[in-house]
């Protein structure tokens, strides 16, 4: 099952929501008002590999490598990407790529490392593992706005 366009939504949804927090600092999702919570900010590379060490280790899995992405052509390549064979997560920094420097999108991307034997990248085992990562390091109410939109945009969880 790809649900690849389905967990992007959801998390872009979860950034704007955050992205408001100093407008919008309650939100009302899933029947429920929450606190919008924040999600760190990298300001460099070192920054983010120390950040991804804790988190690997904590999960007691193999460190990865953070490789600086720059900025260059459109759409999808500026996303960030996991590479399994090399054990590196690839992180577009600077210029328009400058909103990939956040935990959200760093914990996809070791939410990739935690289930990359999965068949498909962006499956159920994924969405669950994800959804974990962020209860975990960013907090409950961050975990259940994406958990409310999962369910709005049809992504399955395992
Ligand atoms: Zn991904």
């Amino acid at each position: 099952m790809d649900q690849t366009k389905e967990v992007y939504r959801s998390e872009d949804l979860l950034c704007q929501i955050i992205d408001q927090q100093h407008v919008h600092p309650q939100l009302l999702i899933g029947n429920s008002m929450v606190l919008v919570p924040n999600d760190r900010k990298f300001q460099t590379v070192a920054n983010i590999q120390s950040y991804v060490n804790k988190v690997t280790d904590q999960q007691g899995v193999k460190a990865v490598t953070v490789v600086p992405k720059l900025h260059r052509g459109k759409g999808r390549q500026l996303w960030a990407h996991y590479d399994p064979s090399a054990g590196e997560i690839h992180i577009p920094m600077r210029a328009k790529g400058k909103w990939a420097q956040r935990e959200v999108v760093v914990l996809h991307e070791l939410a990739h490392h935690l289930t990359w034997r999965e068949p498909v990248g962006h499956g159920p085992k994924f969405a669950g593992k994800l959804l974990e990562l962020i209860e975990e390091y960013i907090g409950l109410e961050a975990h259940f706005i994406l958990r409310i939109l999962y369910a709005d945009n049809g992504v399955v969880v395992a």
